[in-house]
């Protein structure tokens, strides 16, 4: 792909004194447009659409790798100009602007006047973003926390509903947790805690998401996935586990889980029947003797 201007940095200072007053004024325009929101794609979009009577464009796609976070709109197309956005030596991420045609010297200095602009909302975004996600984490396993859970499950319930989609839900406890605390210490199972976590990550698909419910229970919710395939990801979670190699926290130290699986089987199944029913299961796993799968 052909690009027009690539990792030019872009920092502060939009000198308003250079511009023209019709300049100025559209450039005003653009930063109350900007400031109405702090979510990120909704941003980006924004910008993206506010522009186009300035540099008309195709597509866009932003890169911020402190974040993870790759957001894209409109169409990919063959000629691009990349930014990367800093702010009072902040990296803010990558900006690239896609379309068919070849961009002008002049488009680009125009563009370059419209990035200033977005570079203080943009460090808002990212702000707002890095707090929401860490009111979304627990902080010693790094997945998400039980506030996460409540609106997450009935953001994916309302979607299996509307696409008539399968979803299915674990719920993970570990077996004789109060034990591993007692033998070796509340630091290691502290540790434990976070080697399971980083466990589960390694075993499921990017779209599964990863609580931690209470303790030492994690909750699964894994979209798209029927009663089948949760079972068998359940046996292979408690597999992984039983097998990890714990001698780095403390010798001879085994870790073994139980896990309930339901899946939503009527369109009436609310999130707490399902999670009541996985629950169900895990109580079922744990009296038949601990490190099993139960799904009902
Ligand atoms: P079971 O097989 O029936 O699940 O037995 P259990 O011992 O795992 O269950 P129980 O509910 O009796 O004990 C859970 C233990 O988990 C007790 C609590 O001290 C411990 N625990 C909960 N949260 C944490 C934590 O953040 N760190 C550590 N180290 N321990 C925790
Ligand atoms: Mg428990
Ligand atoms: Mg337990």
């Amino acid at each position: 792909m052909p690009q027009d201007r690539a990792n030019l940095a872009v920092i502060t200072n939009p000198a308003y004194d250079k511009h023209t007053d019709a300049e100025q004024s559209r450039q005003l325009e653009l930063i109350s447009v900007l400031q109405t929101t702090l979510v990120l794609d909704q941003l980006l979009q924004l910008f993206s659409r506010e522009i186009q009577g300035v540099i008309s464009h195709d597509g866009f796609r932003y890169r911020n790798p402190m974040l993870g976070m790759e957001i894209q709109g409109g169409e990919r197309a063959s000629h691009s100009c990349n930014y990367s956005l800093v702010l009072e030596e902040q990296h803010l991420g990558e900006l690239t602007l896609m379309r068919r045609k070849r961009f002008s010297e002049r488009e680009l200095a125009r563009l370059e006047h419209q990035l200033c602009c977005l570079l203080y909302p943009l460090r808002n975004a990212v702000l707002y973003y890095q707090a929401l996600q860490s009111a979304y984490t627990d902080p010693l396993t790094q997945v998400y926390n039980r506030t996460a859970l409540d609106s997450s499950f009935q953001r994916e319930w309302k979607l299996a509903q509307r696409q008539r989609t399968p979803l299915s839900v674990l719920l993970l406890d570990i077996d004789y947790f109060k034990k591993i605390n007692d033998t070796f210490g509340h630091t290691a199972g502290d540790s434990a805690l976070a080697k399971i976590a980083h466990c589960l990550r390694q075993s499921v698909r990017a779209s599964d998401m990863i609580f931690r419910y209470g303790g030492e229970e994690f909750v699964l919710l894994l979209s798209n996935t029927a009663a089948e395939g949760a079972q068998l990801l359940a046996e292979r979670i408690r597999n992984h586990i039983r097998d990890m190699d714990c001698s780095d926290i403390a010798p001879n130290l085994r870790i073994t889980t139980s896990i309930g699986v339901a899946t939503l089987s009527h369109p009436e199944d609310t999130p707490q029947q399902l999670l009541k029913r996985a629950d169900d299961a895990l109580y079922k796993a744990k009296r038949q003797g601990r490190d099993r799968v139960v799904s009902v």
